[in-house]
Formats: C-alpha cells, sequence, structure tokens
C-alpha cells in the first residue's frame, strides 16, 4: 500500500503548526521564522503570491537521491515514504547533488554529518499504521495523509467540483516520474516556483546517462570516500583517547597542583 500527502494550496492559512509539529516530533530545535528549508528544518511554509506554500520533501515513486547513493543509505520504502539509515551513510552527498528538488540538507556544523530531510515520520507514525505529525496537527486540512490513489481520486473531485477554484493540475501525479507529496492550487504552479512542473518523467530517467556513469564513479568514489570518514572519524576517536590519558596521567596532575 502506497501513502502519499495531499497539500491544497489554497486552504492553507500560514499557521505554521505543520512546520512546528514536523521539529516537535523530530526533536529539531525551534529556531523563529526559518525561511527555507536546512538540516534541522524538514518543513517550512513560505508566503508567494499570497498564497502559503508548504514545502517538505516529494517523496518521489522513483527517487533519484535513492537511485544515486552508492551504499543504499536511502531507501524508497513500499509504504511511499522515503527514509535515511544514517548508519551507512559515507557521506559522498551525491543525494544532495541529485535531487531534482534540492530537497536534502548536510550537517555541515556537525562532526560526524548527516544528511537531513523529511522521512514522512516513518519510524514513528507511519510504519505503525499512524499518519505524520504534521497532517496530523492541521486546522484547515489542507494537507491531509491517505493512500496515494485515494488522494488523487478526492484531488480530482475537488477539480470537478470547483473548477474555478483551482488551476487543472495536481502537481506530483507525473512530475519527476511521480511523487508522494502531491498539491493542488489556485495560482499556475511554475508561478509558484515549483520545479519541473512538465518534466512528466523520473529523474533517473531522464537524467540516465549521466547517472547510470555514477554507480561505477560512486563505487570507486564512495570506497574513497568511506576510506576518507574512516581516517577522519579514527583521528577524532584518537584525539579524544590522548585526551583523556592526558587528564588522567600524573604529569598533567602536577601541572595543575600550584
Ligand atoms: S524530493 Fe529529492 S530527496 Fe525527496 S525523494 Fe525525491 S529525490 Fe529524494
Ligand atoms: S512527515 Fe514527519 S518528517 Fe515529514 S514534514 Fe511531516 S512531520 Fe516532518
Ligand atoms: S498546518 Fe495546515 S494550514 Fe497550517 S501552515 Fe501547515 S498546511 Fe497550512
Amino acid at each position: 500500500m502506497s501513502y502519499a500527502i495531499l497539500t491544497d494550496l489554497t486552504r492553507c492559512i500560514g499557521c505554521q503548526a505543520c512546520a512546528l509539529a514536523c521539529k516537535e516530533i523530530n526533536e529539531l530545535p525551534k529556531e523563529d521564522g526559518a525561511l527555507k528549508l536546512s538540516a534541522t528544518t524538514w518543513t517550512m511554509v513560505e508566503k508567494r503570491h499570497d498564497v502559503f506554500i508548504r514545502h517538505q520533501c516529494f517523496h518521489c515513486l522513483e527517487p533519484t537521491c535513492v537511485s544515486v547513493c552508492p551504499v543504499t543509505a536511502l531507501e524508497k520504502t513500499q509504504e511511499g515514504p522515503v527514509i535515511y539509515h544514517e548508519d551507512r551513510c559515507i557521506g559522498c552527498r551525491y543525494c544532495i547533488m541529485a535531487c531534482p528538488f534540492e530537497i536534502p540538507k548536510y550537517e555541515w556544523d556537525s562532526v560526524l554529518p548527516r544528511v537531513q530531510k523529511c522521512i514522512m515520520c516513518y519510524q514513528k507514525r507511519v510504519s505503525l499504521g499512524e499518519q505524520p505529525a504534521c497532517t496530523s496537527v492541521c486546522p484547515t486540512g489542507a494537507t491531509v495523509f491517505g493512500q496515494r490513489d485515494q488522494l488523487i481520486a478526492q484531488a480530482q473531485q475537488r477539480l470537478q467540483n470547483h473548477p474555478n477554484r483551482y488551476v487543472n493540475h495536481i502537481y506530483g501525479v507525473h512530475e519527476a516520474g511521480g511523487t508522494s507529496v502531491l498539491y493542488l492550487s489556485d495560482i499556475p504552479f511554475d508561478q509558484l516556483g515549483f520545479k519541473h512542473a512538465r518534466s512528466d518523467e523520473a529523474y533517473p530517467k531522464l537524467t540516465w546517462n549521466i547517472l547510470s556513469q555514477i554507480p561505477s564513479v560512486a563505487g570507486v568514489g564512495g570506497v574513497m570516500m568511506f576510506g576518507l570518514w574512516w581516517i577522519i572519524n579514527r583521528r577524532i576517536t584518537l584525539e579524544q583517547e590522548q585526551k583523556k590519558n592526558n587528564s588522567k596521567s600524573p604529569d598533567s596532575n602536577q601541572k595543575k597542583t600550584p
């Protein structure tokens, strides 16, 4: 069963409850007024042309981030969410370069950085049969969770019932090969800054000539990156050990004695 999120921009009042709920469930710092997605902001709401637009990972049906990862650190689950295995990640950042929507972010400030993005509350909610935190708190039903085919049917019904209210398009049915985050709007999507609004092919297919080279490059590059990561990690661990030993040694104690 494949799940999705449908966000109807005509119903969004910009209350930010979805963004706050995301921070809470994922234990992310709550800096005020985040204006773009970051390693600590996995969903946010911006205002363009008087429309509030909720941004998050699109959870593509054929995710480029997954296809370029040399160590399967990103995974498209059967239920729909694209999730991240931080224990497998070697920090090559191919996913960040490959994502057509510029979604994944890197923890540049961290000693052991991870890639960060919305994971559709997979472990804490969706895999347990519950809806994500963000959709559960929306006061207007602007963002809702459900089975993808049912949400598409629901969106089609809204377009049929209110032809003057919406542009006749459900964003995400075909874009980038289809996504698990869908949108309705009363303003054309390209005017709202939505990317690749006219591309119906999955990005791994569109860029296959380039991306098909990546596994071999990534194979070599991945090994190199893993080597680098191992060396750096080892060095950090050794430095920490050294500091510990120094603080325990009689010499260091003597120095502290006046
Ligand atoms: S939007 Fe980007 S990060 Fe999200 S699933 Fe698609 S390719 Fe991956
Ligand atoms: S699905 Fe979960 S992780 Fe994704 S934006 Fe919503 S609350 Fe955040
Ligand atoms: S909680 Fe709903 S109404 Fe509020 S900003 Fe998010 S999508 Fe819009």
